[in-house]
């Protein structure tokens, strides 16, 4: 598996950049929360741990230390600039050359988030920051817009510009650290079947909205590979019912 570390900007007390009714903290909270949903949905081999998953206060050593405790792969800090400017850009390390492991990963995922983010590209860029300074793993972080100019505010408000921002990132990161792509058209279905004597289905992604009960043994065709809700995981079954994916209750298999 490869072990992505998410790190949105900021949270908490600390909000960030704000401009246009905006603060950075949400924004970035917004595009890695994506991020996050699309590896773990659509990638068999990517694992995901996020420095926040709400608006907390996360210290910037927190961060770092928790990707390295962690064993991250790769560090992804995401943000949103400010400063009058507009566009995106990224940074590595100032200490790394233009050749070095980190830079060719950068330039990977730069080229495929320039493709949907739909601003002008800035550049690719070297900083000092703590969070490429101290993570241990091969790190980045992207700039995406500017909070204060109206232009790329407006883009910001929009769910589809997240959603494409958000998917750009994720293109560059399956691209840079060879990501495998779920039953992406190999014709190879999920089923779980059912390990204990009684379980819950639900009618949607909410842990609340209880169904009928399923039993030891039987089996179901999965319409949409787990995903998080909530504090765990469910699969959406064929049936458009909802079940667990924990594997203390279910196994999930492949043919
Ligand atoms: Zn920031």
């Amino acid at each position: 598996m490869v072990k992505i570390y998410l790190d949105p900007g900021h949270g908490g007390n600390d909000p960030g950049a704000v401009g246009n009714g905006l603060q950075e903290k949400n924004v970035t909270l917004a595009i890695a929360t994506r991020v996050r949903d699309i590896l773990v949905n659509e990638y068999s081999n990517a694992t995901v741990k996020m420095s926040r998953t709400g608006d907390q206060t996360v210290e910037l050593i927190e961060r770092t230390n928790d990707a390295n405790a962690w064993g991250a792969d790769y560090f992804l800090s995401i943000h949103i600039n400010s400063g009058g400017g507009t566009g995106y850009e990224d940074y590595i390390h100032s200490g790394l050359s233009d050749n070095s492991h980190t830079a060719n990963l950068r330039s990977t995922i730069h080229a495929e988030v320039v493709k949907l983010i739909n601003m002008r590209n800035r550049g690719k860029k070297k900083a000092n920051f703590h969070v490429l300074r101290e993570s241990v793993m091969p790190a980045m972080l992207t700039e995406n817009g500017f909070i204060d100019t109206k232009a790329d505010a407006d883009k910001m408000k929009q769910n589809s510009w997240l959603d494409n921002v958000a998917r750009g990132h994720v293109n560059g990161l399956a691209k840079a650290l060879g990501l495998n792509k779920d039953g992406g058209g190999g014709g190879s279905q999920k089923y779980v079947e059912v390990l204990v004597d009684s379980l819950w289905t639900y009618n949607s992604a909410d842990w609340n909205d209880r169904a009928v009960t399923v039993g030891k043994g039987e089996v179901f065709t999965v319409k949409r590979d787990r995903f998080p809700v909530d504090g765990g995981h469910m699969y959406q079954l064929k049936s458009g019912l909802y079940i667990t994916a924990s594997p203390t209750y279910v196994r999930a298999y492949t043919k």
